[in-house]
């Protein structure tokens, strides 16, 4: 396969990160991503299937990705979901493969995903309170998620992040605790801000604060030098993992983007808040290739002003794109 290096978009940026979204199904019902009666069950032919994916991958690998994040809805309600990842992983040019989880299947998972080649697990915890947690997931157990993440780190991954939302009014009263986890186990907590997704979440507007309120909670954190993505990193004092800021509405990153979406029915987005999308579904390499292309370049600027008063333009939730 001839390797182009980079695929550089009209605004200068590279973009070699590929967010693969294996199902828009989940065990979950958080309230700020997916509707309470769940998804409209879709026809399975109108899904990509495993060999799509892979070959989406391979399509996306020969334009200079090299950074595969798997996602959903959740990724491990998929039940291909080891050989996905372990056909993800081998694909020449892919060198970092990693995953986005809520944790809940993770116990049982953990290792053998670690062994299919997944070098980091993001898993998705909002509350250590355990009423709070069924009443974000409308789920839950609690007790489940944090046996992910014991899991996790027991299997070895050269990084496990928990990721929060913040909301404030729900969890805001416990960014303490959950930062403190980055005290007692080896792992980065990522806050993020809550994002007014399509049609879902009954939260109203002061419930979108910015990650600064992490700041003036915790006038301890030390700012840590070095790449964080698209998060800004601090520290605890004796801390194992970084705190990581992730800001979309109140410091958009829209200027050091370098990813591109492709949902489980198919579509390459350019933007998460953007309607534009770009099917592949039925394609073979070279019509993949071009659809790639074409995303790239019409990735926008910018998400558009997307604010607590300006709901995001994706046109779906983000169990239907991947997060
Ligand atoms: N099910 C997996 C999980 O929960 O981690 C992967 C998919 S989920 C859509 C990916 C991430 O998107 C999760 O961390 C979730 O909290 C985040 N997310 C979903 N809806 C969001 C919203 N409206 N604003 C901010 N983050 C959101
Ligand atoms: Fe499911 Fe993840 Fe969405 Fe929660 S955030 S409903 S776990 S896809």
């Amino acid at each position: 396969m001839r390797k182009v290096l980079n695929m550089v978009d009209s605004f200068g940026r590279t973009i070699s990160y590929l967010r693969l979204s294996v199902t828009e199904r989940c065990n979950l019902r958080c309230r700020y991503c997916m509707p309470e009666e769940g998804i409209c069950k879709k026809r399975r032919a109108d899904m990509l299937t495993e060999d799509e994916m892979i070959l989406a991958v391979k399509a996306a690998a020969s334009l200079g990705f090299h950074k595969l994040r798997i996602t959903g809805g959740e990724p491990l309600v998929k039940k291909n979901i080891l050989s996905i990842c372990d056909r993800a992983a081998a694909v020449e040019g892919i060198d970092e493969v990693c995953l986005t989880t809520n944790g809940t299947l993770l116990p049982r998972l953990s290792k053998p995903l670690r062994q299919a080649g997944v070098r980091r697990v993001n898993i998705s915890l909002d509350t250590l309170d355990e009423n709070r947690y069924a009443y974000i997931t409308r789920r839950g157990p609690l007790s489940a998620a944090l046996a992910g993440i014991e899991s996790a780190i027991g299997a070895g991954f050269e990084r496990v992040k928990v990721n929060t939302v913040l909301i404030g009014g729900f969890n805001d009263s416990e960014i303490g605790s959950l930062a403190e986890l980055t005290v007692r186990y080896p792992i980065d907590v990522r806050f993020i801000e809550l994002m007014p997704m399509y049609d879902s979440g009954d939260f109203k507007e002061n419930a979108m604060i910015p990650c600064e309120t992490v700041l003036d909670r915790l006038p301890g954190l030390e700012p840590v030098d070095g790449s964080g993505g698209v998060a800004k990193l601090y520290r605890l004092p004796g801390a194992q993992g970084d705190i990581g800021l992730i800001s979309p509405l109140s410091r958009h990153f829209c200027g050091e983007c370098s990813r591109i979406r492709l949902t489980a029915d198919g579509y390459l987005k350019p933007c998460l808040h953007s309607p534009a999308e770009f099917g592949i579904k039925g394609l073979d390499f070279a019509g993949m290739v071009g659809q790639f292309q074409r995303a790239v370049m019409e990735k926008p600027a910018c998400h558009g002003g997307l604010s607590a008063q300006k709901r995001s333009g994706a046109g779906r939730d983000m169990n239907r794109i991947g997060g």
